[in-house]
C-alpha cells in the first residue's frame, strides 16, 4: 500500500508533501515528494500516527459490561471511525462475581477474536478500588480497598490482559502499587480524595499516571492541595485529559497544557456505551442516564456519567483551545501513551519498521481514513 500526496507528521518535523509505503503491516518507507506509483491519494491531507485511547468504556451500544458475546468486536470495528488504532477497554465498578464473568469473556476475546477493527491492547480496570468521596458515577455500595488477591484473579481470568488499574492511592500502603508494577500493569491514581503529599509514596514506587486529571479527585485548593496539585507539580507524571470541552472548561485545558506541556498529557474519551448513538435515555450499569449531544448525565441528579464524545472531537477541541502544533499534538494522542504502555518500539509514531497505524485527517481535523496495522479500518 502507498499513501501519497500526504502532509506527514513525524516526531520532529512535518513533510509538507510526501508519501508512505506500507508493506507487511509495517511502514517500509517515508519519502518526500510525489510518486507515479499507484496508491491512495489523500489530496494533501494530514497523515498522523493512529490515536491511542487508554481509557474508553465503550460506545455504539456496547461496553465492557453490556452487549452480546460479540460486544468487544463490535466496539473494535466502530471505534476506528474516530481515528483510533489501539486502545484499552475500561471496566467500571462491578461486583466481583460480575467482574469475573466479564474479565473471562474479555480474555476469550483477546486470545481468539482481537483481529478486526482497532486493536485492543488490554483492559483498564477503573474501580472498585476507588474512594467513596470521589466516586463519580460509580456504584458506591460496591467500592472496596485495593486488593491484590482479587486483582490476581482477574489477571488470570483475562489471560494476562489487565494493563492498567485506576485506584485511590490513599486506600493502600504502597504494596498494591508495587504489585501492579511487578506485574507490568500501569498504576493510575484517580477517583481519589488524597492530599497532595500522600501521592509521594506511590510516586517514589514508580506511579507515573493519573486518571482523568481534575475529574473525580481532590483539586488545587490553596490550603488543602489535592491529587490534582501533585499531578501538576510532578512534571514527569502523565495525566489523562478528557478534552471534550464539557468535563474540563477550556480555560482549565489551557492551564493544564501550559503546566504539563505536550509531553505529559494524553487525551482520552472516557466514553460510555451511548457514544455514537442518537440522543436519548440509556443505562450506565444499573443507572439511568440521558445523552444529549456529547453530554451524558445521570437522569436523577444530572451528575456527569461518563462521556459521549469521540476521540477525534477531543483532539479538535484541545487543538483549537491551545493552537497546538501538529508535532506536539501527536504526543498527546499517540506518543506519550505508547511510551507509557511500553509499546513505543512497535507503534505510536510514523517511523520506519513500526506498525502502519495511521490516521488521515482533513484540514479541519475530521477523520478521513484510519489504517490499522496496514489495513484500512475506516474510510469516510
Ligand atoms: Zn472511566
Amino acid at each position: 500500500m502507498i499513501i501519497k500526496n500526504a502532509k506527514i507528521v513525524l516526531e520532529d518535523k512535518i513533510i509538507e508533501n510526501g508519501y508512505l509505503i506500507v508493506e507487511n503491516k509495517k511502514i517500509a518507507a517515508i519519502e518526500e515528494g510525489t510518486t507515479v506509483k499507484e496508491g491512495i491519494d489523500v489530496e494533501g491531507k494530514w497523515v498522523l500516527p493512529g490515536f491511542i485511547d487508554c481509557h474508553v468504556h465503550g460506545g455504539y451500544g456496547v461496553d465492557f459490561e453490556t452487549g452480546d458475546e460479540n460486544r468487544f468486536e463490535t466496539f473494535a470495528i466502530n471505534v476506528a471511525k474516530e481515528g483510533i488504532t489501539k486502545y484499552l477497554q475500561a471496566s467500571v465498578t462491578n461486583s466481583q462475581t460480575n467482574n469475573e464473568k466479564y474479565y473471562q469473556e474479555f480474555g476469550t476475546f483477546m486470545s481468539t477474536k482481537n483481529q478486526v477493527g482497532a486493536k485492543c491492547l488490554g483492559a483498564h480496570m477503573e474501580g472498585p478500588f476507588i474512594s467513596p468521596d470521589r466516586k463519580g458515577a460509580h456504584e458506591v455500595t460496591l467500592l472496596i480497598k485495593p486488593n491484590i488477591e482479587i486483582t490476581q484473579k482477574l489477571i488470570d481470568l483475562s489471560n494476562n490482559n489487565l494493563k492498567m488499574v485506576t485506584y485511590a492511592g490513599e486506600l493502600q500502603d504502597g504494596s498494591y502499587t508495587s504489585f501492579l508494577i511487578e506485574n507490568q500493569i500501569v498504576p493510575s491514581i484517580g477517583h481519589s480524595n488524597m492530599e497532595a503529599y500522600e501521592f509521594e509514596k506511590d510516586y517514589n514506587l514508580g506511579a507515573r499516571h493519573i486518571t482523568h486529571l481534575f475529574n473525580a479527585m481532590s483539586g488545587v485548593d490553596q490550603r488543602r492541595p489535592g491529587l490534582a496539585t501533585a499531578a501538576l507539580n510532578h512534571h514527569d507524571v502523565l495525566v489523562e485529559v478528557i478534552s471534550d470541552g464539557i468535563h474540563i472548561h477550556p480555560d482549565t485545558l489551557k492551564m493544564i497544557y501550559d503546566h504539563k506541556g505536550p509531553d505529559n498529557i494524553c487525551i482520552i474519551t472516557d466514553a460510555m456505551n451511548a457514544k455514537g448513538l442518537p440522543d436519548g435515555e440509556y443505562r450506565l450499569g444499573e443507572l439511568k442516564v440521558i445523552k444529549q449531544n456529547m453530554t451524558v448525565a445521570l437522569k436523577e441528579t444530572g451528575v456527569l456519567a461518563g462521556a459521549g464524545a469521540t476521540f477525534d472531537h477531543n483532539v479538535r477541541t484541545y487543538q483549537q483551545v491551545c493552537q497546538i502544533p501538529m508535532t506536539q499534538l501527536i504526543k498527546m494522542t499517540s506518543i506519550n501513551i505508547a511510551k507509557q504502555l511500553g509499546i513505543f518500539e512497535s507503534t505510536g509514531s510514523l517511523t520506519l519498521n513500526k506498525l502502519a497505524d495511521i490516521v488521515v485527517l482533513d484540514e479541519n481535523l475530521n477523520v478521513a481514513m484510519t489504517i490499522i496495522e496496514g489495513s484500512v479500518g475506516y474510510k469516510n
